[in-house]
């Protein structure tokens, strides 16, 4: 088709396609709505008789004393699940008359306040790299609870109320998605991450990358000068848009600072 086009023209490439294959208006183009990382965690409408209950799970994880009660929920309620992508889990066909009783089961397994999730711990991901994946090269969804409160600790000690979303994975092939989060560690080597910077929250938007080999050590002095350059200049923005709307220069100089 780009031979076609580039060869003949969009005037003739119309043309055609009106008088011969389309033959209706061709309408201008439409801005597409703005889009939005929607996760349907808590409690939702399903329809008139129905709810259905979006519970987070941490890198998709679902054990113990948690999995065994939410498989027997299913079994006496007759529910369906749904396994979202953002490694979630709904439990769907919620009739009105059991909601309460279901909130009370959830509440017995830490699902009490699902209005207030953990904000980090909601859209963060790591794939499951060591010891599952042959391809990893180093550590993801083990030691992801630890990075999170890692980058939480520095955002408090900081006084940044903002979160980050963050991803994680044990190689470059991305498995979740690392290429469009906020902040992203990638493995490159033992304890060895590539950074990743300037997604958006909305996962529409592709970060860069800005080192090649961050020991995971080093987490907090090389992210900290851009915090707190995101804290002085921008409080309005996320910090993906932050970095996104600086120089490129800018950002590498401050990470060579550190690195
Ligand atoms: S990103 Fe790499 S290490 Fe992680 S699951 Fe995919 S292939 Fe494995």
């Amino acid at each position: 088709m780009k031979y076609l086009l580039n060869r003949k023209g969009i005037k003739w490439f119309k043309k055609i396609l009106l008088d011969k294959y389309f033959r209706k208006e061709i309408k201008p183009l439409r801005k597409e709505p703005e889009n939005k990382l929607i996760d349907y965690l808590g409690w939702h409408k399903q329809n008139e008789d129905y709810f259905f209950v979006g519970l987070p799970l941490l890198s998709g994880r679902l054990s113990g004393k948690k999995k065994s009660l939410i498989r027997d929920l299913v079994k006496e309620n007759d529910l369906n699940l749904r396994l979202t992508p953002n490694q979630d889990i709904l439990l769907c066909n919620i009739h009105n008359k059991n909601k309460s009783k279901i909130k009370k089961a959830l509440k017995k397994i830490g699902y009490d306040n699902l209005n207030d999730i953990n904000e980090i711990q909601r859209h963060a991901l790591a794939c499951p790299a060591l010891p599952l994946c042959g391809l990893a090269m180093t550590e993801a969804e083990r030691i992801l609870p630890e990075v999170l409160t890692r980058i939480e600790n520095l955002l408090t000690d900081m006084n940044i109320e903002k979160t980050i979303l963050f991803r994680m994975t044990g190689c470059p092939n991305g498995c979740t998605r690392p290429y469009m989060a906020e902040l992203a560690l990638v493995g490159s080597g033992q304890n060895k991450y590539q950074l990743w910077l300037g997604g958006s929250k909305n996962l529409q938007r592709l970060a860069k990358p800005y080192l090649q080999r961050m020991e995971l050590d080093d987490l907090e002095r090389t992210i900290k000068p851009l915090l707190e350059f995101w804290k002085k200049s921008s409080a309005e923005n996320d910090f993906g848009d932050f970095i996104n709307n600086q120089k490129e220069s800018f950002i590498k100089n401050l990470l060579s600072e550190i690195n």
